[in-house]
């Protein structure tokens, strides 16, 4: 197979090309972007791997090209940056230097061979041949490399049919599974993770070495394991990944709080749905709606909490009571666990959790305003994306039965919008604080000043009281008095100068 043609379309290849022959040293693009071109598949970077010094070379190339080169004198690698910002920041991410840029990631390194140990990912690396470099890849599949010499600029080398296995859908070590695994578990990760995003198998003896390698994942970075665990939640169908993580015995070790949801119990006859099924479900369901990566974890958390609120009562059969309120409170140990952001990604999950149910409880015939209204607030700018977990929530395979879910959805949404366009109320604040009431009655922080606050907001949701303070004022006032408290303060009056900066 030969891709000079289709390389000839990137010019950077023909930089390389050029500046190796000026260096006298032999240039090949490998791994992913072969894979991904083969594939027909876009891809995000560009590894060059050369018979000499990759800093060498990259530094020729961004020379010519006018861009700025990262140096990893360490690694003795470097890279023309792209300029993009990286999906996922981890502590390796590494600094973008100010500059024009290419627009895509390119990555030098000097063909290496490696020896591992047993205690650490971190190899011996020396200088080596191509095909020492084509050795130490992870799988066939990526050890693909494309010549970017004068001689045979295009030529594929495909040392352990790679080419084969792409057509036969098959992710494959080069060299002995067992080895490869042992060297560096993060590989038994990526072998699930590539066979997620690509949709293969995974050839037998792999998978069998990875069942039998499965505790080395102990060496691997958290952070790291995580990487390949988003990876797998962003693909289109990640169930599959989960699935392949579970046969494997891996998921135990990583998550195993989803392991958690797994298996039916019977009583008296009564089983329930197995939970870690429907959850994979929900996961590929709502990721046919959306690409968030944190929409997708919370399909993935939404039912944490059944294992731990499961009773049976013999009237109703099994209940999972506060299975919403409990996980929502779990998702921020998993968050730390596995490494993930606690920040206002964690928030919006546990929010998500908490709120699953909510829209369920509102598909009924006489809807009240009020409880539209109190969704509407707490949901705020995530109403959308907990639809959507809810759309994807219904899981049944009785066709007619999902319609029916599908179209009271419809209905309860249809309901908010038009209550939202009424009051916009999506971002509630009640106008009545509690300094305003403090003021107007000359009280310290107080029961009383709770109690009347709660009567303010409560009204407003209930829609008696419109949210400004020209209706709230007297509301508010008349509560007091109910409570036996006096007004200090005429703020009646006082209104017309207010009003026109507190109102919103
Ligand atoms: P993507 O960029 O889509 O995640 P990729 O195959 O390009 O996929 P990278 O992590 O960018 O993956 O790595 C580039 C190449 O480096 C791989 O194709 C593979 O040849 C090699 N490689 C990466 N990580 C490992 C590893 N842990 N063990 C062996 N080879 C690896
Ligand atoms: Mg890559």
């Amino acid at each position: 197979m030969n891709f000079a043609e289709t390389l000839h379309t990137n010019p950077i290849f023909d930089v390389v090309a050029r500046q190796a022959a000026a260096l006298d040293v032999r240039a090949y693009v490998i791994g992913g972007f072969v894979r991904d071109l083969i594939l027909k598949r876009p891809s995000k970077d560009i590894d060059i791997v050369c018979i000499g010094s990759g800093i060498d070379l990259a530094e020729a190339v961004g020379r010519e090209l006018k861009v700025p080169v990262v140096v990893f004198k360490n690694f003795g690698t470097a890279m023309l940056p792209s300029g993009r910002e990286p999906d996922v920041v981890t502590e390796e991410s590494k600094p973008v230097p100010a500059g024009p840029t290419l627009g895509w990631e390119v990555e030098f390194v000097g063909a290496r061979k490696e020896s591992y140990r047993s205690e650490s990912r971190k190899p011996i690396v020396e200088d080596g041949t191509l095909e020492d470099d084509q050795n130490r890849r992870d799988f066939t599949i990526n050890a693909m490399g494309i010549s970017l010499n004068e001689n045979d600029f295009g030529q594929l080398l495909d040392p352990f049919g790679g080419l084969e296995d792409l057509r036969r859908k098959t992710i494959r070590t080069p060299l002995s599974p067992a080895i490869t695994f042992s060297d560096d578990p993060l590989r038994m990760m990526r072998a699930i993770r590539f066979a997620t995003q690509l949709g293969f198998d995974i050839e037998p003896d792999t998978f069998d070495a990875i069942v039998e390698m499965k505790d080395r994942l102990a060496i691997v970075s958290r952070e790291r394991i995580t990487d390949e665990l988003n990876k797998i939640i962003l693909s289109p169908k990640p169930s599959y990944g989960f699935k392949l993580l579970y046969h494997a015995g891996l998921l135990d070790f990583i998550f195993p709080e989803l392991l958690l949801l797994k298996g039916v119990e019977t009583i008296e006859g009564k089983g329930h749905k197995d939970n870690f099924y429907h959850t994979l479900q929900v996961l590929d369901n709502v990721s046919e709606r959306s690409d968030d990566l944190w929409l997708r974890w919370a399909a993935l958390l939404h039912d944490i909490a059944k294992p731990a609120t499961k009773r049976f009562d013999p009237k109703v059969g099994w209940t999972f009571h506060g299975h919403e309120d409990l996980g929502a409170k779990q998702v921020p140990g998993i968050f730390r666990q596995m490494k993930l952001p606690l920040n206002e990604k964690m928030r919006f999950v546990k929010k998500l959790v908490r709120l699953h149910l909510r829209p369920i409880a509102l598909v009924k015939e006489q809807i009240t305003d009020s409880a539209l209204r109190r969704l509407l607030i707490e949901a705020g700018d995530d109403l959308e994306a907990l639809m959507n977990l809810c759309r994807a929530d219904i899981t049944s395979k009785n066709y007619d039965r999902v319609k029916k879910h599908l179209a009271n959805f419809d209905k309860v949404e249809r309901k908010l919008r038009e209550l939202d366009e009424r009051d916009k109320l999506r971002n509630f604040q009640p106008v009545i604080t509690g300094e305003l009431i403090m003021e107007a009655f000359g009280l310290k922080p107080s029961k009383e000043v709770g109690q009347i606050k709660i009567a303010v907001r409560e009204a407003i949701l209930e829609g008696t009281v419109v949210n400004t303070l020209e209706a709230a004022i007297p509301f508010m006032l008349e509560e007091g008095r109910k409570m036996g408290l006096e007004p200090v303060k005429d703020l009646i009056s006082n209104l017309n100068s207010t009003s026109a900066e507190n109102t919103h």
